[in-house]
């Protein structure tokens, strides 16, 4: 592990920024291009509706912190989401210039050029210090988990006046923002940031996990109300022979580790099992951490990858070569470790309920595929351990059963939000969450 909250040296120069931030010239003429229009579709495709054309006519007037403080207003992770959010399938692609055959305005770079401003002057001390609201309720409020979603939520009620807690079993907090992005996107010092302005805020922080170290009963009995933001479960299995050898990790495993060990071996031929956002992440990060070839194998075919198609056209300039309709059965072992994957071809069959055509194996098409590192990433398992005791919190699919307009589970005492509800988005997705239920606990405690 490097020193926390410091970027590892090795990450600066593997992984240098994807989309470089604006110089403050740049940012003025990208910023004077913005129609500023009326019902801005901008704003209406961002999940926490942040006023786009608000925030970027403070940058062309050269009022930056005024155009913080609107982000941050609407989004309290202001600095993570514009680095990491998926922009073209959101706000930019929902931007007015599109209809008139023009570049989008790059609302995601001005978004990180308002955030970079604020928190270089908050850190050189020239911004207005953060400081505790004073507390105003008895009422106290535990957030299960230190993600997204628990951050929004404790960082709106504690800015209304109520004493809020995070409880999160990782050493660092800031959940999957600190540990799981894509480290040219986000790196875990600049999610720590957002964390200590929570901190600053007056939201306290605990390192401890919710079920082990404190249970639920115990925080009933403290708090009046709990909100859960405790994401997804392990990566799933890939439920196959041989793939607890050394030199198969999941992709989880593999994003945390390169972004917080300083001297984490990647292989030399590297196979990734898997066709969504975390696959092509892992696969980026092991060509850029040295792997001479890495090779992505999915099930199904191009067209029913669920990866972002611009996530997709980046690891084909990052020189990883992707394999259609393939399956792993087994992984080879020789000399104790991993040496290859055996693999049978698929062909689609009929749609299942979700719409997507399976893949079936075609028997007697196996082949072996010789690697020294398997990286599979077949997503999330969904994750209510926690919850199997039953407190009456309804459970659907997995997810925690919420009302959408406020957050609130069917136990009237729990309101929950992020992955653990909507199966795994996006940060700001999470976000939105958060603050929703925050609002509707404020508004329970103001009768
Ligand atoms: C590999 C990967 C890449 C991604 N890339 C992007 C991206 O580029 N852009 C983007 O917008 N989104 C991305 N996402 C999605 C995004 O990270 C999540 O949607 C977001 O972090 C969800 O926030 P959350 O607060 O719901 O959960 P999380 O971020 O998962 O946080 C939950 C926290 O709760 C803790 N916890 C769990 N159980 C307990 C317990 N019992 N007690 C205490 N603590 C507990 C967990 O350890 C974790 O710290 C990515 C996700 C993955 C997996
Ligand atoms: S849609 Fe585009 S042009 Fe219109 S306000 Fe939003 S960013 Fe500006």
């Amino acid at each position: 592990m490097g020193e926390p909250g410091l970027p590892l040296s090795k990450n600066l120069e593997l992984f240098p920024d994807l989309h470089p931030a604006l110089d403050p010239r740049s940012a003025v003429t990208e910023a004077n291009r913005c129609l500023n229009c009326f019902d801005a579709p901008c704003m209406s495709a961002c999940p926490t509706h942040i006023d786009v054309p608000g925030f970027i006519k403070r940058i062309a007037s050269g009022n930056v912190q005024g155009s913080a403080r609107v982000i941050l207003q609407a989004n309290v992770l202001g600095m993570s989401c514009s680095r990491a959010c998926p922009v073209d399938v959101l706000c930019e692609g929902a931007c007015v210039m599109h209809t008139y055959n023009k570049k989008p305005i790059e609302i995601g770079r001005l978004q990180r050029f308002a955030m970079e401003d604020y928190y270089a002057r908050a850190e050189a001390g020239g911004a207005a210090k953060i400081r505790p609201a004073p507390l105003a309720h008895a009422e106290k409020i535990a957030c299960v988990g230190g993600g997204p979603a628990s951050l929004a939520c404790a960082a709106e009620l504690r800015q209304r006046g109520f004493p809020v807690s995070v409880f999160d079993n990782r050493p660092l907090p800031g959940g999957l923002a600190t540990y799981g992005i894509a480290e040219y996107k986000l790196r875990p010092s600049d999610s720590l940031r957002e964390v200590e302005m929570v901190r600053a805020m007056g939201v306290e922080f605990h390192c401890a996990d919710v079920g082990s170290d404190v249970s639920l009963d115990e925080l009933e009995r403290t708090f009046s109300v709990v909100f859960l933001g405790m994401g997804l479960g392990a990566m799933q299995r890939m439920g196959i022979p041989g793939e607890d050898v050394p030199g198969v990790i999941d992709a989880l495993h593999f994003i945390e580790r390169y972004k917080t060990e300083k001297d984490f071996p990647v292989g030399r031929c590297v196979a990734v099992i898997g066709g969504g956002n975390t696959a092509i992440d892992a696969a980026n990060a092991a060509r850029r951490l040295g792997a001479a070839e890495v090779h992505l194998f999915y099930r199904r075919s191009e067209h029913e990858m669920p990866a972002f198609a611009n996530e997709y056209e980046h690891a084909r300039t990052e020189g990883v070569v992707f394999h259609w309709l393939v399956q792993p059965v087994a992984i080879i072992e020789g000399k104790g470790r991993v040496a290859g994957v055996k693999f049978v071809q698929t062909r689609l069959g009929p749609a299942d309920e979700s719409g997507r055509r399976n893949a079936e194996p075609v028997h007697g098409s196996d082949s072996n595929f010789m690697c020294d590192m398997v990286i599979p990433a077949l997503g999330q398992t969904k994750f209510v351990d926690l919850l199997k005791s039953s407190r009456s919190i309804e459970i659907s699919g997995g997810s925690i059963t919420i009302d959408r307009a406020t957050g609130r589970t069917s136990n009237p005492r729990y309101y929950a939000g992020g992955d653990c509800v909507n199966g795994g988005r996006e940060i700001v997705d999470a976000v939105a969450d958060g603050k929703r239920a925050a609002l509707a606990i404020a508004a329970q405690f103001k009768g």
